[in-house]
């Protein structure tokens, strides 16, 4: 019952900080925030090359590697398909950088490509009622 009841108050703070954030205009989660800023500081590093006259096929290099973890690649994105060659679009559901200079290259909004999951609204729906009263 303790656990119960410290859970239930964890999740109405949570609740009300969210909440606070939405009122003052804030979408998105600090996570997707933070790997937006993420995405966008590799813009530069990066070229793209249009594969359609829809915008939706692009290919992009890389032309430095920032982290160092790998070499430099070419990758594939393919817009419609929420899908580039890393992968790391499909597995978070979020763009990642070469997503993010594809859009700008084509003046789209990369923030459409955004899951939900990662917006406050969706957030406060899941603090929102977790808890049920307890019968006695
Ligand atoms: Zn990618």
């Amino acid at each position: 019952m303790l656990t119960y009841k410290r859970c239930n108050s964890l999740f109405i703070q949570r609740g009300k900080e969210v909440d606070a954030k939405l009122k003052v205009d804030e979408v998105y989660t600090k996570i997707i925030n933070r790997a937006m800023r993420d995405a966008e500081s590799k813009v530069n590093s990066h070229h793209v090359f249009e594969f359609d006259r829809c915008s939706t096929h692009f290919l992009v290099q890389e032309t430095i590697n920032l982290r160092k973890r790998r070499h430099t690649k070419n990758f594939t994105i393919r817009l419609h398909d929420k899908w580039c060659d890393y992968k790391k679009f499909q597995k978070l559901h979020m763009p990642c950088s070469h997503v993010v200079v594809a859009c700008k290259h084509v003046h789209h909004n990369y923030k459409s490509y955004i899951d939900q999951v990662y917006t406050l609204k969706y957030v406060s729906n899941v603090y929102n009622e977790l808890f049920g009263k307890l019968s006695n």
